[in-house]
């Protein structure tokens, strides 16, 4: 059976009072238990990562980033043993595992440019003899807080930039699938990563509190659900520290008459269905225009027909289970609610049965059609492997939906004509937009981000925006007179430059 307790100043600690178990998804089997960290211990995290940050803010960005050089060697090295970890826990298939990896290190390839990354801007003879320069400082202690369905990828898209820019972190994974972080933070030991520098509690609402109300923690990112997400948010605001806090989404899919119904059909069904719909990105709407409903219908059914579905470490599957019974009954409550309330359901995965896995919280994929506006299924997202069809007449229509949505993380346009994808970019009310790509998911040295109530908070993940995040800008005003030439007086006036 595993344990997992906590990892600080570089070692495995004891576990604590409060546990969670930890059931791998695919057979439905207890695999162990997660230390639920209590106040005390996230504080003495706290304080080692204080401690850490006085010489590790000192280190200069090149050693900082020969650090991240080596550790991304180590997980390319680790990286099937890591991707074991991910499906064993979320359910997730191997090679989708692995990807999130990939998509992960890209962000450790991107922090590792940090000596350019933090160059500030200078301008000389701004007055006479006065230059004027700005740079980019660490904040100190900040804090990640992570959902169950990007373990690796998630956590990556945060501590490398943060420590890169000379921060210390305190990361809090989710209880339900923690090991991959506590194997990520033995590996930035061996990288060679001071002790105190990366810190993982586990722990659940206890955990996050403290950090959210931590006068030594500077900022907290988060991603995961909106509700969640909107309290992190203004908990830690009124704290006092810088946040950006993600949230859930209902991503669309709006399919023009005139797309390419091979690749469209070919994209929505892994944006629908891959990860079991247990991603942000996922498409969970097709808005089909005009007559291009019936025809979708016709080429998906075969191919939801012809899914694969089953343990994630059994070669060849597209799809695993979802994250927990739980998770499970509440998807199938959201199947029983569209059928209540008039959608019409053409694939029905519920009755689906893995064989050798029965206690596994598998569910077959999901089609509904007909579904409007109103209805429970399409306002809420469901996080799960249910794609529903809304009919619409025309564009604009559409275009519509969209905006009015609650959520705005990710959208995608699929047509052959120019002139509607570019009006599509320029008005929808979405953070991440793709033309003709199902899951717009920016790369590493851009930033990710959604709008609306995908995210609170000024600033995206990664990219620019990451190091943004994670550094206080200063801005520096400087002369250096000759005494014998100091004749001003004092100015009572604000000060301008000649
Ligand atoms: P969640 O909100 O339940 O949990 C996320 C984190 O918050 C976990 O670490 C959890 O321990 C903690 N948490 C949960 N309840 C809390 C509470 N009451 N107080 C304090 N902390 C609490 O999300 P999840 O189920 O793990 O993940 C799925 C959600 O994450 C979906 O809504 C999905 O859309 C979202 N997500 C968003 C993005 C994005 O980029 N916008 C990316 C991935 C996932």
């Amino acid at each position: 059976m595993l344990t997992l307790s906590h990892y600080v100043n570089g070692k495995h600690t004891e576990t604590s009072q409060r546990q969670q178990p930890i059931y791998e998804p695919a057979s439905g089997e207890l695999r162990g238990h997660v230390s639920l960290a209590c106040k005390q211990e996230v504080s003495h995290a706290v304080e080692i990562a204080k401690q850490a940050y006085q010489t590790w803010s000192q280190v200069t960005p090149l050693n900082r980033a020969r650090v991240l050089f080596k550790f991304k060697a180590l997980m390319e090295q680790n990286i099937d043993e890591l991707a074991e970890l991910i499906t064993r826990e979320h359910g997730k298939v191997l090679e989708d595992a692995k990807g999130e990896l990939v998509r992960g290190l890209e962000v450790v390839e991107f922090a590792c440019g940090i000596p350019h990354l933090l160059k500030g801007e200078h301008t000389q003879q701004v007055g006479g003899g006065v230059d004027s320069w700005s740079v980019n400082q660490s904040l100190g202690v900040v804090a990640g807080i992570a959902p169950f369905n990007f373990p690796v990828m998630v956590p990556m898209w945060m501590f490398p930039i943060a420590i890169a820019c000379g921060n210390t972190f305190i990361m809090k994974p989710s209880e339900k699938d923690p090991s991959s972080v506590m194997r990520m933070a033995e590996l930035l030991t061996e990288a060679g990563l001071p002790d105190g520098v990366f810190n993982v509690v586990n722990g659940d609402k206890e955990a996050v509190d403290t950090l959210l109300t931590h006068p030594d923690v500077q900022a907290v990112s988060f991603v995961g659900s909106t509700p969640i997400a909107e309290y992190i948010y203004s908990t830690a605001s009124a704290h006092g520290k810088r946040v950006q806090a993600l949230g859930g989404a209902k991503n669309h899919m709006l399919l023009m008459p005139d797309a390419d119904l091979d690749q469209a059909v070919k994209a929505l069904m892994g944006a629908a269905y891959g990860s079991a719909g247990e991603r942000c990105m996922a498409i969970s709407v097709v808005l089909a225009v005009g007559n291009s409903g019936d025809k979708l219908v016709e080429a998906l059914l075969p191919q939801i027909e012809n899914l694969k579905v089953g343990n994630g470490l059994t070669p060849e599957m597209d799809m695993g289970p979802l994250i927990s019974a739980q998770h499970l009954q509440k998807v199938r409550d959201y199947v029983a609610t569209g059928v209540a309330e008039g959608a019409t359901l053409i694939a029905d995965g519920r009755n689906l049965s893995v064989k050798d896995q029965q206690q596994g919280y598998f569910l077959g994929a999901c089609l509904f059609d007909n579904v409007t506006p109103e209805m429970t299924i399409y306002q809420q997202e469901i996080f799960g492997p249910v794609l529903a069809i809304v009919r619409v007449k025309d564009y604009a229509q559409a275009l519509n939906l969209i905006n009015k949505h609650e959520f705005g993380n990710g959208t995608a346009i699929f047509t052959q004509n120019g002139e509607a994808a570019r009006h599509f970019c320029h008005h929808v009310e979405v953070g991440m937009v793709g033309v003709n790509v199902p899951i717009p998911v920016p790369m590493a040295f851009h930033s990710f981000g959604g709008w609306k109530r995908s995210l609170f908070g000024p600033l995206h993940m990664h990219g620019p925006d990451g190091v943004r995040f994670y550094t206080k800008r200063k801005a520096i005003t400087a002369r250096w007179p000759k005494a014998s030439v100091t004749t001003e007086g004092s100015a009572f006036i604000m000060p301008t430059m000649n």
